[in-house]
């Protein structure tokens, strides 16, 4: 039978590809194999791509063997997918927002909304709902997917939670949901012809790589289009590549050559690019429509101060909170180490963490968390004996795309795929897997 099931993977043409392996052998007939007796608890947090997505694959491959509890703080989950589309007017909130409860009841598996701590020492998820009450969930396994969470600038410090999402000076808008309406209602208020918008990205790992860039691009396109001129300064703390150390636009983390043609071409005029650029201090006079200033240090060791309507700040990245909070996260780092065959938390194997939390060569993305989600449910499936165990040669592979608007009406694109590598535990990109698309086109927006 085991040869029966590798020659279908051969037939199949995908080798050796856990990720797409988990769903094969039940295909095959080996779903009874060292079937499990008992049903096991699994606690997922976080209903976002990850956390949704290894949901359903447990239920899915666990053969009535798992009983899965969906843990959010919210009740429902929206995209930052497609958000920079709220900016133009082009999707709404609503658009962009699915229910939980509904997507467990689909997948067969119980939701509860409230903010979930994790209880290593006793194994168990406390979930404080929206009355106070407590929930308290005994588990074999959690799977964790919180998502980031950022670092702020002391000087964002009132970003840090104390106004609302909707009347914040300086939002992020980097978790979707009301800080881009709040963002958007700024852009509005903007003046035609002599508005200026600063964008400032954070260094490296942030979620997205090309997302940033493409929210310069929707703005410039807003700003040429629809206000009839003005200006995009973009503050990008990245470094040029060492190899091409004086072109500032090879600091551009993801698409770089459909970017920086943008800027160039189409929003020259608009959009000036600076790299090397560390923010030091924002400010706001006049609350939410008032004018912004932001303070730059420049790789010359100059410093560059800006005033603007509107000042949009991605603050620098970090694991969801309550990763920290669970102890998972060693001092000085920002995301959770993993063994990147199972995301099992090398602090503990019975914490899974996926998605943007974690700590790996795989860019922060929702495509990315999905591959990672079925990587995770088949490990944590074959470690419950529900499957038989992978074969020594089968490793997980990964892959990611992404989809970034240029104007209202062009789109680009971007893939990549990952592949294990057992001699470095690391996930490496395969060369022939990466590419990003020639030109943007509207074939490719309306996909
Ligand atoms: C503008 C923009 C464009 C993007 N475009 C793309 C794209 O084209 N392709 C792509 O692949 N990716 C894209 N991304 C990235 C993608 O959105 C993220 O990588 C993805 O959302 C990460 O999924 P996640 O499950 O790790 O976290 P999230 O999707 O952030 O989900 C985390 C969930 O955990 C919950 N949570 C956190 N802490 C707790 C707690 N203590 N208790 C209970 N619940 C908790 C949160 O409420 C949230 O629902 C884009 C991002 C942005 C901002």
């Amino acid at each position: 039978m085991d040869n029966k099931r590798r020659e279908l993977l051969k037939m199949m043409g995908i080798g050796t590809a856990s990720a797409a392996v988990g769903v094969l052998p039940a295909a095959v007939g080996l779903g009874n194999a060292q079937a499990a007796t008992v049903v096991k608890k699994v606690v997922v947090i976080g209903g976002g791509f990850g956390g949704s997505t290894v949901a359903k694959y447990l239920k899915l491959w666990g053969q009535g063997k798992i009983a899965v509890t969906h843990v959010d703080m919210n009740t429902t989950y929206t995209s930052p997918i497609l958000s920079n589309l709220i900016l133009n007017g082009q999707k709404t909130l609503p658009n962009l927002t699915f229910s939980l409860a509904t997507a467990a009841a689909r997948n067969g598996n119980r939701f509860i909304s409230g903010k979930a701590v994790i209880d290593r020492d006793n194994r168990k998820v406390l979930v404080t709902k929206a009355d106070g009450s407590i929930v308290k969930l005994a588990y074999d396994k959690v799977v964790l997917s919180p998502g980031v969470d950022f670092n702020y600038l002391p000087s964002m410090s009132f970003a840090n939670g104390t106004l609302s999402d909707k009347i914040l000076p300086i939002p992020h808008a980097w978790k979707s949901g009301n800080q881009v309406i709040n963002l958007k209602n700024q852009i509005d208020k903007m003046p035609a012809k002599t508005g200026t918008f600063v964008l400032c990205i954070p260094k490296k790992p942030y979620r997205c790589p090309p997302g940033p860039y493409e929210r310069a691009c929707v703005v410039a396109d807003i700003i040429k289009r629809v206000k009839g001129g003005g200006k995009l300064i973009v503050f990008d703390a990245n470094t040029a590549n060492p190899l091409t150390p004086t072109d500032k636009y090879s600091a551009i983390q993801a698409e770089t050559h459909t970017f920086t043609t943008a800027f160039t071409g189409q929003f020259a005029g608009i959009v000036e690019y600076v790299s090397n650029a560390e923010l030091l201090e924002v400010g706001s006079v006049g609350g939410q429509f008032g004018s912004k200033f932001a303070s730059v240090k420049l790789g010359d060791g100059s410093i560059r101060n800006v005033s603007a309507q509107v000042l949009n700040v991605l603050p620098e990245h970090k694991a969801g909170d309550i990763a920290f909070a669970a102890g998972l996260i060693p001092l000085g780092s920002r995301f959770v180490p993993v063994d990147l065959q199972s995301y099992a938390s090398t602090a503990d194997p019975n914490v899974h963490v996926i998605g943007d939390a974690h700590s790996s060569s795989q860019p922060k993305a929702g495509h990315v968390a999905n591959s990672e989600a079925k990587v995770c449910a088949d490990a944590i499936v074959r470690e419950f004996g529900i499957l038989p165990p992978r074969f020594a040669d089968e490793v997980p592979v990964t892959n990611s795309a992404c989809y970034s608007p240029i104007t209202h009406q062009t789109a680009s694109w971007l893939t990549a795929g990952y592949r294990y590598n057992p001699a470095t535990a690391t996930m490496d990109r395969v060369v022939e897997s990466f590419n990003e698309a020639e030109t943007p086109s509207a074939d490719t927006f309306s996909v």
